[in-house]
């Protein structure tokens, strides 16, 4: 379908942060092809499916670069025995969730979080997956519910040695198979918007052998890896009870480091490992929101920034969208370290400008700007600023007001997947009822191993 969204203010996330008031904006088929006077490009285009932004702000789609889709089914559910750490939430709440999802609860779980993003203005995701009892298929589970939405996604198998050898195993081809098929897609279709990456869980559930094989298949397919690091002291304390080696030094020993790969959290990362991910071109995302539900810790991400790592921002599982962890972000820095100056600049260039960096380093995918070009991933948010917003202010905007006003319409790789928050294909109460027949299977799995 060809669009012409007229009558817009748009903030084209170009390297200027240009704002272009009272414009349309062209987009044939999948990608964004002209930007310009409003009339002009209306007589022009005649023959468009027209779509009135009515003076709102159009802007680029929010990128989320972490992820657990199957998260989903812990929403309501008491624990037996009550985590007194991060180690044991682990144990007692995602090490058994996830042992409870069938494919069909990991197709919910995947469902229900990607209308959420959608209406939290987010249109790609990478995704960080685990159901060991459920293993195979469990990507294109995840895969067709992002279809059905329509949200664009890179997405892996989160590989661990917690749960034996056949389940590492299965999680390695999981991979393997969700990649080549991704790769086979690309060939007819070079904008397919699904992609692979290999999916590791953290170094202290995984044995060297293990490492061995994840760094082999991902230099096979030429994947990077997506794995957790010193999102807790726990990670460091046991890789080096059991392997006798620091994390980062471990991971880059056995090549799971590199341009493509992308690490979430490294709050126990110190100045050497910083180097180290910087020397190595490594990825990672910043999760402020779930260290903070966790009670983790905060990650020096000015360190970080300052060492040359491309650090994004993920929201780990706390929903799908990520307008909270950009506050969050914002906040927790300036209250951790008791100075009302810092992180300003820093957030917005982790929101606004690294995600649909790190987004276009694994995928090749360009998302992120309203540039003629780029992919039409593209969102009409209800905001009509109150004060004079420019370039400059812009960021302000952002967090004092754009954050938390309603996403109306969203559009990704050039389909209209949301109209006046309505999902025209979609029954959402259907899929509530049905998500909630499913819950109530999973959470009995749940109880029965708790
Ligand atoms: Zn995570």
């Amino acid at each position: 379908m060809n669009l012409l969204i007229h009558n817009a203010t748009i903030f084209t996330n170009d390297d200027d942060n240009t704002i272009l008031q009272d414009v349309s904006l062209v987009i044939e088929g999948n990608r964004i092809i002209e930007v310009g006077p409003r009339l002009e490009l209306v007589e022009r285009y005649r023959d468009y499916r027209r779509i009135n932004a009515a003076g709102k702000l159009v802007m680029p789609g929010l990128i989320n670069t972490h992820n657990h889709f199957y998260s989903t089914f812990a929403r309501g559910l008491s624990l037996p025995v009550t985590p007194r750490n991060f180690h044991e939430i682990l144990k007692f709440l995602w090490w058994k969730l996830d042992k409870a999802l069938d494919l069909e609860a990991v197709y919910y779980s995947a469902l229900v979080m990607a209308l959420g993003a959608v209406k939290g203005g987010v249109t790609a995701v990478i995704d960080h997956h685990a159901s060991p009892n459920a293993v195979e298929g469990s990507l294109d589970q995840i895969e067709e519910a992002l279809s059905l939405v329509g949200l664009r996604g890179i997405l892996c198998y989160e590989i661990s040695d917690r749960d034996g050898i056949e389940v590492r195993k299965e999680g390695l081809l999981e991979n393997e198979r969700f990649a080549r098929k991704c790769e086979l897609e690309r060939q007819e279709d070079p904008d397919y918007p699904f992609d692979a990456m290999v999916g590791l869980h953290a170094s202290f559930t995984l044995e060297d052998e293990t490492l061995e094989l994840a760094a082999e298949l991902s230099n096979t397919l030429g994947k990077g890896c997506h794995i957790h690091l010193l999102e807790d002291q726990v990670d460091q304390r046991i890789t080096r009870e059991k392997y006798e080696y620091g994390v980062v030094a471990r991971l880059l020993k056995f090549g799971i480091l590199g341009e493509k790969s992308l690490t979430a959290h490294g709050i126990y990362l110190n100045e050497q490992g910083m180097g180290i991910l910087a020397d190595t071109g490594t990825m990672l995302a910043h999760n402020p929101r779930s260290n903070m539900n966790n009670a983790v810790g905060r990650a020096d991400i000015f360190a970080m920034l300052d060492q040359g790592i491309l650090v994004g921002l993920g929201s780990d599982g706390m929903s799908g969208s990520i307008t909270p962890d950009i506050l969050t972000a914002y906040l927790l820095h300036k209250h951790d370290l008791k100075n009302p100056n810092v992180g300003w600049s820093e957030i917005e260039e982790l929101a606004l400008k690294n995600n649909p960096e790190i987004f276009l380093r694994i995928s090749g995918q360009k998302v992120g700007k309203i540039i003629p070009g780029y992919l039409a991933d593209v969102i009409i948010v209800d905001y009509y600023p109150p004060t004079p917003m420019t370039s400059e202010n812009f960021w302000g905007h952002v967090l004092f007001g754009i954050l938390e006003a309603p996403v109306d319409t969203s559009i990704i790789n050039g389909r209209l997947v949301m109209e006046n928050k309505i999902f025209p294909d979609i029954d959402e109460e259907e899929i509530a009822a049905e998500a909630h027949m499913v819950a109530q299977e999973v959470w009995r799995r749940f109880y029965e191993n708790s």
